[in-house]
């Protein structure tokens, strides 16, 4: 019978291991199991017991903690341990497409076990920590029976009953986070080849990003209503903007992918009339993909 305050780990990378030493420093009986087993060793000299293989590390406890590249690794790890499934709750932290964590679902529930999906906002270095949180969907009386040990990680938002919906809110914040940063690279790679080093940039991208509130803030409801009006910069300025920083890009000798694939969705916005719309029109064509997308 597993001890009431406890958990296993699976998966070691990181994140998994990170959270393991979480819970370790607030006296949770820690399991860890992982594929490739050198790596539980610090974890163990920590105070964590070590499972040999997948059955011993879902016997330990009932609360297991998944933390893998992806979902297909879990079938991995797990996939010939299901007699050991029984009464457990999966809580599934791993990246994956909304698809995957319903077919996960199904599969542990299958095995008598319930799986949540949950997705954690920061990085390693801040699970645990007070701006941790953790969006998670799935049956609620599962978090709750574990919500305390689950709340030592980052603190858990419940995002609703279909698992799926953690991805969501996983992937779509995600996106942002990407995004923007393949875009800080973009303008760093465009100032070196100026001369100017990356050091000499960055406070004033923290400036840039620090003011994204303004431009925020009112489109949320435009954005649900799928309303575009000109807020004095239209999408045909904006895309004569991207373009340029597309055949700067090219000029300069570095990748143009990124401004040109906003270029690419401007003018696919332009050519469904919006041009004289506010330039947050793209939304229209990220909504409704293209057929070339579609092919
Ligand atoms: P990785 O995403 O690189 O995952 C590493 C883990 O996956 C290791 O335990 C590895 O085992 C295991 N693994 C990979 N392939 C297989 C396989 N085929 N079978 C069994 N195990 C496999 O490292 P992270 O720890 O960084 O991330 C874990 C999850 O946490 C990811 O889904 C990630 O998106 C998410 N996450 C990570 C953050 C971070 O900052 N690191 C932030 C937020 C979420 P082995 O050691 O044997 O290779």
């Amino acid at each position: 019978m597993p001890a009431p305050n406890s958990a296993t780990v699976i998966g070691l990378g990181p994140m998994g291991s990170a959270m393991a030493q979480v819970l370790l420093r607030n006296d949770v009986a820690v399991t860890v199991h992982n594929r490739t087993a050198a790596r539980a060793d610090a974890l163990v000299t920590a105070g964590a017991t070590r499972a040999d293989d997948p059955p011993s590390a879902l016997r330990a406890a009932d609360l297991i903690l998944i933390s893998l590249i992806d979902y297909p690794a879990m079938y991995a790890l797990l996939g010939d341990a299901t007699d050991e499934l029984s009464g457990k709750v999966l809580v599934n932290l791993s990246s994956g497409t909304p698809e995957e964590v319903r077919e996960a679902a199904r599969w542990a529930a299958d095995h008598g076990a319930t799986l949540l999906a949950a997705g954690i906002m920061v990085p390693a270095a801040l699970v645990g920590d007070p701006s941790a949180y953790t969006f998670v969907a799935g049956d609620r009386a599962a978090l709750q029976q574990h919500s305390d040990v689950l709340g030592l990680l980052g603190k858990p938002e419940y995002v609703g009953a279909d698992p799926a919906l953690a991805m969501h809110w996983y992937q779509a914040m995600l996106a942002t986070f990407m995004i923007t940063l393949t875009g800080v690279y973009q303008s760093a790679a465009m100032i070196n080849k100026a001369g100017v080093p990356a050091k000499e940039l960055m406070p004033r991208l923290s400036e840039l990003l620090a003011s994204m509130p303004y431009f925020l803030a009112d489109t949320a409801q435009l954005l649900d209503d799928r309303r575009y009006p000109d807020d004095g910069a239209s999408l045909a300025m904006m895309t004569a903007g991207i373009d340029h920083i597309t055949r700067m890009s090219e000029s300069a000798g570095i990748d143009p992918t990124v401004p040109a694939a906003v270029r690419t969705l401007n003018l696919r916005a332009i050519d469904m009339g919006h041009a004289q719309d506010g330039g947050f029109a793209v939304y229209e064509a990220i909504m409704v993909p293209g057929t070339e997308e579609r092919a």
